[in-house]
C-alpha cells in the first residue's frame, strides 16, 4: 500500500520536524465533517507552500482521511489499542 507524503518520510525524519513550517503557518482548523471522531482538518499555507492534511484519531498527521487512521496504522493490522512502538534505528 502506498503511504502518503506525510507517512512515507515518517520512518526517515521525525514527522513533527516535516510537519513544523506547515503547523507553524496554520490558516485553518477545523473538525472534519461527517466525522464522529476527532480528526482534525488542518489548511497549511506559506509562501512557499500550500498543504492540506489531517490530524487523525490514531493520534497522527497524514495526507488522508480514511478509516480516520493514517497509512501507517492502517497497514498495521492491530496497533489499535495498543501504543505505536517507535522503531528503532
Ligand atoms: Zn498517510
Ligand atoms: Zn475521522
Ligand atoms: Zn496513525
Amino acid at each position: 500500500m502506498a503511504h502518503c507524503w506525510i507517512c512515507r518520510r515518517h520512518s526517515e525524519h521525525p514527522v513533527e520536524e516535516l510537519l513544523k513550517p506547515l503547523l507553524a503557518d496554520l490558516k485553518r482548523r477545523r473538525a472534519v465533517e461527517d466525522c464522529p471522531r476527532p480528526c482534525e482538518e488542518l489548511h497549511s499555507r506559506s509562501n512557499v507552500i500550500w498543504a492540506r492534511f489531517y490530524r487523525l484519531d490514531c493520534g497522527h498527521y497524514c495526507a488522508n482521511h480514511v478509516d480516520h487512521r493514517c497509512c501507517g496504522c492502517r497497514t498495521e493490522p492491530d496497533s489499535e489499542s495498543s501504543t505505536p512502538q517507535a522503531h528503532a534505528t
